[in-house]
């Protein structure tokens, strides 16, 4: 390590415009908004430049912004959280990457605020990190300078880094849980058993993408609202949604908004894809937790599922384990005979409207199931990778069909649980 200050935070304020009172996305209930791009910076074009000791990102803005950069471990990356920013980039960007960088992703982790996350392809250090002003004809620019150090000084960086400034990290106590303006207040008058919908990912992290462009956090948050809608239409139960706009969620925020509103049922939505070189797979799969996965294809996706955190950048060193008591065991033994009841009366009322998979009951160790007191199941409503099941996906029709039949079972289930066993809670 060189003499010079080598923090892995930099903390750097440009003559930004902050934009304290951004419109947040909150308003409204279409399923799927754009980020209003109005008055948000606009990043425009990338550029990588380097080798693997020395690599340079440069993007081009239309103003200067604020930023803050720090690193990450297991897996190696570097953060930048920035104001709410338009990205108008080319659809591949960050897909592949040069030199220290392996590839990167950017999006909003709040209203208001979004994150360029590094994959490294080794331990490094954010040598500099700063906004240009525009100057010969070039726009102002941001302008991250990585340089690879060896696994020790990177721990070194990072002890540094979280013993001086917190990073402002999407996993803050600070609850994202009122990102939908429907939890809280609404929680303490209201003795309605509590349905908890959960689209899966969000904001910078897309999910599954089909090869035609449509992304898994798109389809699921179409499905999830509009699933909201169809329980809440009845009045018995009230419904408490983990987001209703394209913000990221870390998982363990979903898990805490279930229990916060000590919720009766736990549903996850999300679409799976297979990868190209493994054939062909359809129809939708109903997921509940176990410690051992049912089969390799469980296994497979429950992974993918949990890196949700690690795409969008989360601290996963710092992520609170879950306390492994007896109590917390024996409760858990009795929501695991909940949840699989509940996935055995959903797969019997999804059949009846959507093509299921040829096992659609499986089990694995997906992070977002893991409430203790909750009930809680993982739906693949499909595959994105399979032509017939993406176009279901898409159709409106598909969707309030397959929309009715979960929230039928829902409400079989509730009827049953509140009727004999009385309240969980
Ligand atoms: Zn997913």
């Amino acid at each position: 390590m060189t003499g010079r200050a080598n923090l892995g935070i930099v903390w750097l304020c440009a003559t930004a415009l902050f934009i304290p009172g951004a419109p947040s996305l909150a308003a409204g209930n279409e399923p799927v908004r754009q980020a209003v791009a109005g008055d948000f910076p606009v990043a425009s074009e990338v550029r990588l430049a380097g080798d693997t000791k020395q690599t340079r990102f440069i993007l081009d803005l239309d103003k200067k912004i604020d930023i803050h950069a720090f690193l990450l471990a297991d897996p190696y990356r570097a953060v930048i959280d920035i104001p709410q920013v338009s990205f108008r980039l080319a659809p591949d960007a960050g897909d592949n990457g040069r030199g220290l960088i392996k590839a990167f992703r950017y999006g909003l982790v709040m209203p208001g605020g979004s994150r360029i996350v590094f994959d490294l392809a080794g331990p490094a250090k954010i040598d500099k990190a700063y906004v240009l002003d525009a100057a010969n004809g070039q726009p102002p620019r941001l302008v991250v300078e990585l340089e690879a150090v060896d696994p020790a000084a990177f721990n070194r960086l990072l002890a540094a880094s979280s013993s001086s400034e917190r990073p402002k990290d999407a996993d803050s106590p600070d609850p994202v849980v009122d990102a939908t303006g429907s939890t809280g207040a609404a929680a303490t008058s209201d003795s309605r058993p509590v349905v908890v919908i959960d689209p899966g990912h969000g904001g910078i992290d897309n999910g599954t993408q089909a090869s035609t462009g449509e992304m898994e956090k798109n389809l699921v948050l179409a499905f999830a609202v509009a699933l909201r809608d169809r329980i809440e239409q009845d009045g018995k139960y009230h419904v408490v949604m983990t987001r209703t706009d394209d913000t990221f969620i870390p998982l363990a925020e979903r898990v805490r908004v279930a229990r916060n509103n000590g919720a009766a049922l736990f549903v996850s939505i999300h679409a799976d894809a297979l990868p190209h070189r493994e054939g062909d797979a359809q129809g939708a799969t109903i997921y509940t937790l176990s410690d051992k996965a049912s089969d390799a294809e469980a296994e497979r996706l429950a992974e993918e599922e949990n890196k949700a955190d690690a795409i969008g950048g989360v601290n996963l060193t710092e992520e609170p384990t879950d306390v492994a008591d007896i109590l917390i065991d024996l409760a858990q033994r009795e929501t695991r005979t909940f949840s699989n009841r509940f996935a055995r009366l959903l797969m019997s009322e999804m059949k009846t409207a959507a093509r299921m998979h040829k096992h659609p009951l499986k089990s694995a160790g997906f992070k977002v199931l893991k409430a203790p007191d909750v009930p809680s199941v993982l739906v693949e409503l499909g595959y994105v990778s399979n032509k017939a099941d993406l176009r279901q996906m898409v159709s409106d029709d598909w969707r309030s069909r397959t929309v009715r039949s979960v929230a039928k079972a829902v409400e079989a289930f509730l009827a049953k649980r509140v009727g004999s066993a009385g309240p969980t809670h």
